[in-house]
Order: structure tokens, then sequence, then C-alpha cells
């Protein structure tokens, strides 16, 4: 039975790129939520990939992973930070996904003999997309990526248009964020670019109903009003979207504009009741009147494309919101740590905690494993995630068994694979199963997947629980024949996987703090739910920051 009263806010971005579509769209979701009402977010991507998991980090950034398993654009993690309503498989398709499909469908014979063209077949299962798995929730906001006038998202833009015909104005609102640029030598906002995007937009049959124009300074009202003439709307749907100084204040500064009102006035609910913002007054409240400080080094190779670290950035964030401490974040790139006259000493002298991120392939993972030698001995807290949790077993493999070859068969063969390839292992599915020559995209150990902790371990006094479920997405494991070396020399395996088979956390119980992770808890942590780990990490590091 068709759902009448589920209403769908489509997000469209013009002028260029990077204009914050996601954070804009995870703000109007966390205000509507704010306003009671239940939200769902989804990312529609025009790349021919079929998710980005194959995607280097270098030109996609992170790779955010669902619960359910699936690898997802990173805007998929800014909705769950802001909403807390877990990312699905299903809330993120792109061309590739769509493509593959109505090809496999063809190939069955599904077609019953058509011509398959872009309208209607792709676009059909565009709008097939789009209205599945929805589950009484109040909105559903579909991000589409990209920028209006790419050729790859015109069929995104015809589904929309479509589904607009078909569903009514009553369940469909198009939400279009543009650039105002100013213009110092003019020294005017420009509303010209934006008349443009618009103009696109009206040639693909949509006229858009609410206006998020992101600008560095203020939008005079004039400014305001000569956009909606021409741009077809009234003054008060054009809403300035100015820049903010945390990603957190966003939420307040797009309600104060007016954004959720215009929205709930364009779909006529109820405006009697005012939205509970306690949440994100709170989180500002808490960012404005931090008074710790202290410096966290990262150590990684991807420090020159930060978005590649964009949950890490944030749990570290939340992690200073839970101890009132600001977090500065110092970005060393482990390949200046190979070098044999690296100082150590002067690159880690104003550190007061380090995490080796995840991570793949070898180059630059001797800079991490001589970094986590240098925070071991020298007590610094340290946290490992994932490939930093292999290269942790790597170091005291190497330096404190003396397994002087230790090494992950990631980095090719070895006689002494200390972090191997994971052929076989229990997902809620069954029994999984790969070898070397498995595809690469969509095979690793993925999603969700419970985890014991040791009785009387320091990370079961972190979590305060017995069995917690992190997120995955690897294809190495911590070989557990080498387990009892280990623990007879002081690294113990505080986590494993509910059959005792797969190492999952590792510590130092005598070093102040040092966790290794296979999971990326990172992708868990909210700014209004911080994740225990970074809380726990932040205030170790900032009692090492008082000590210095
Ligand atoms: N490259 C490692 C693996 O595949 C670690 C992956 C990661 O850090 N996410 O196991």
């Amino acid at each position: 039975m068709k759902n009448t009263s589920v209403k769908f806010i489509f997000i469209t971005g013009g002028v260029v790129s990077s204009l914050g579509k996601g954070l804009a769209s995870a703000s109007l979701g966390a205000l509507l939520q704010a306003r009671g009402y239940i939200v769902k977010l989804r990312k529609l991507d025009p790349y021919l990939n079929v998710d980005p998991g194959t995607m280097s980090p270098y030109q996609h950034g992170e790779c955010y992973v669902t619960d359910d398993g699936a690898e997802t654009d990173l805007d998929l993690g800014h909705y769950e930070r802001f909403t807390g309503v877990p990312a699905k498989k299903s809330d993120n398709i792109t061309t590739g996904k769509i493509y593959s499909n109505v090809i496999a469908n063809e190939r069955r014979g599904d077609y019953l003999g058509a011509t398959i063209q872009v309208i209607p077949h792709v676009t059909d299962a565009i709008k097939e997309y789009i209205l599945s798995d929805i589950n009484g929730e109040d909105f559903i906001l579909c991000e589409i990526g990209g920028t209006v006038g790419d050729i790859e998202s015109l069929p995104f833009i015809e589904a929309i248009r479509q589904l607009r015909n078909e569903l009514g104005l009553s369940q469909t609102c198009f939400l279009h964020v543009t650039l105002l640029p100013y213009i110092k030598t003019a020294g005017e906002l420009k509303t010209k670019p934006t008349q443009h995007s618009v103009k696109e937009l009206q040639g693909m049959g949509i006229q858009p109903d609410i206006l998020l124009c992101r600008t560095e300074n203020v939008i005079p009202n004039e400014q305001k009003a000569k956009i909606a003439l021409f741009c077809n709307l009234k003054s008060e749907t054009v809403i300035e979207a100015l820049d903010c100084s945390s990603i957190y204040e966003v939420p307040i500064s797009y309600h104060l504009q007016g954004l959720d009102l215009q929205i709930c006035k364009y779909f006529n609910l109820d405006l009697s009741q005012k939205p509970d913002l306690s949440r994100w007054n709170k989180i500002n409240q808490i960012q404005n009147s931090s008074d710790g400080n202290v410096n966290i080094g990262i150590v990684g190779k991807y420090t020159s494309m930060i978005d590649a670290y964009k949950s890490l950035i944030e749990a570290i964030n939340h992690g200073g919101l839970a101890n009132n401490a600001k977090v500065k974040i110092k970005w060393i790139d482990s390949e200046e740590l190979e070098n044999e006259n690296s100082d150590l000493t002067n690159i880690f002298k104003d550190i007061n905690g380090v995490i080796v991120p995840g991570g793949f392939g070898e180059r630059g993972s001797e800079g991490k494993i001589n970094a986590i030698n240098f925070v071991r001995i020298n007590k610094i807290p340290f946290l490992g995630i994932c490939f930093g949790m292999q290269m942790a077993v790597l170091e005291f493999a190497r330096n404190v068994l003396n397994l002087k070859d230790a090494s992950s068969s990631e980095f090719g063969v070895t006689t002494l694979p200390l972090v191997g390839l994971l052929t076989e292992w229990q997902s809620k599915s069954g029994l999984e199963k790969r070898n070397k020559d498995s595809d690469l995209g969509g095979t690793m150990r993925l999603g969700a997947y419970d985890c014991k902790l040791l009785e009387k371990s320091f990370v079961k006094s972190i979590y305060k629980k017995e069995i917690i479920s992190e997120r995955h997405r690897h294809r190495y494991e911590v070989n557990n024949k080498f387990i009892l070396d280990f623990e007879k020399n002081g690294l113990i395996f505080s986590g494993m996987s509910p059959d005792n088979s797969l190492p999952e956390i590792l510590e130092i119980p005598m070093h102040p703090w040092f966790v290794g992770v296979q999971f990326h808890p990172e992708l868990k942590s909210k700014p209004f739910d911080p994740h225990p780990l970074f809380s726990s990490l932040i205030e170790a590091s900032l009692k090492k920051s008082r000590l210095l």
C-alpha cells in the first residue's frame, strides 16, 4: 500500500561542490527530530562505482561503514552523528548500483523484450530505491550528490522530478543549496551564480521550494528579495546559511534563520510546538566553555587529505566534549618517522596522546611501528585502530617477543604472519569465506560484530559492558596462534569474537593507556553520546598534558 503520510525532502546543490550539503541535510534532519518527527536520511551518489569502498581516500575521503555492512559515502557519517539514526545499506545508492541492478534484470529477461533506457528503466530503479525500506518515518531526506548541471546526476534529477509529479506537492519538497560569493572589490555578495543554478534546475523541470544560501557574510534583505524575485520564491524561503565556527553550531544557526520553520510551513505542519534544541545548546555551551587543552597526534598516511579521517576527527572532538577540553590534532605523516635520523622525541614533544588509525598497504607502516614503539616505551596514551592495532601487534612481536621477521600478509609473502588474511569467519548470515583472489569490492569483514570483553580488563572498565558491538572493515586479522606468547610478555587480548577465534582488542596492563582495536569505534561516536574509548583516551591524555 502506498504510504501517503511520509514526506520527501530532496536536497540538491548548485554553483560549486563542497558546499556542505551533507552537513546541511544532517542539520535539517536534527531540527526536524527536535520538532518530534522521525527522520531518515539518504544519499544518492551519481558516480559509477557500485559503492565508495574501492575508492582511494585521497579521492573520496573516508568510507563510512554501516551496522549492516555497507561501505558508504562519508555524508552518512554526518547523518548518523547529527540524528543518532543508524544508517543502513539502503540509505546510499550510486549510479553504479542502479545500473548493475538494471543490467542484471535485463540479463534475467525481466523486462520482457523491452529496449532498456535511462527513462523509464533507470529512473524507475532510482525511484524504487528512494521509496524502499521506509518504516514509519515522517520525513525522508534525500541528498543528491554532485552539483546541478553535472552529466552524471541527470537521471537522479529526472527521477525526483517524476516523484514530485507522482506524489504531489504535499509529499515532496525541493531544497536547493547554493553559494553567494563575496566579491571584495565590489564589496557585495553576488546572487548571479545562484540565479543561474536555479535556472539550470528549472530547465530540468524542478522549481526549488526553499533555497539555502551558503555565505561568509550576512545576506542583506534586498539581496534576499532579489534572489526571491529571480528564482520564483518568497523572500522568507531564501535562507541564509552563514559559515559557523563549529559544525555543531549549524543546526541552531539554520534554525535561527528559519529553515525548519519554512519546511513545516511548506508541509502545513503544526507550528505551535517549539523545537527542543537543548541537546545542541548543551554541546555548544560545552564547546564555548571548555578549559582543558590537549594535543592528539594522528600518525597516518593520508594526512594531506583530512576527509579521509572525518569520523575519527569528530570522535576525538566528542572525547573533548566529554572532558570539557579543546582538542588540537597534530597530523604526523608516518613516512616521516621511517628515516633513521627521525627525531621522535622532538616530533612527539608536545603530544599528549597518539592514535594510529585505519590504513591499507605497506607504505608508511614502518613509521607507524616506530611511533607505536615510542609511545609504548614512553608511556604516552595510545589507541590503535584496525591497521593501527595490527601494527601494534607487529611492534610488540618484533621488539618484545624478539620475532624480528614478524609481518602482515598484507605486505606480501612472509614466514611469520602475525597478521594474516582472514579466510573464514562467522557473520550474522553464516560462514564467510575468502581467498587471496576474491574481488576487492565489498568483500572485507564489514559491519557490526559482537565482541566479548575480558573480565577485569581495562577495556571492560571503559565500556562497562560484557558484550559490545562495533563496526569492522578489514581483510586481515591478528593471528591467534601467538596469543599466549603475547600474554606471557604483558600484552593481553581483552576482547575476542564470541567464538574466541578472532582477537578484537589488545591492551598492555602495565601501560597507563595502551589499547588496540580491530574495529572502528569512531564510526559510532556522537556529539551527544561520545564513544567511551575516545572519552577515556582524551581523559588520559589530558592527565598527561598536565604532567608535562
Ligand atoms: N589493511 C588492514 C586490513 O585490511 C586494515 C584495514 C583498516 O584499517 N580498516 O585488515
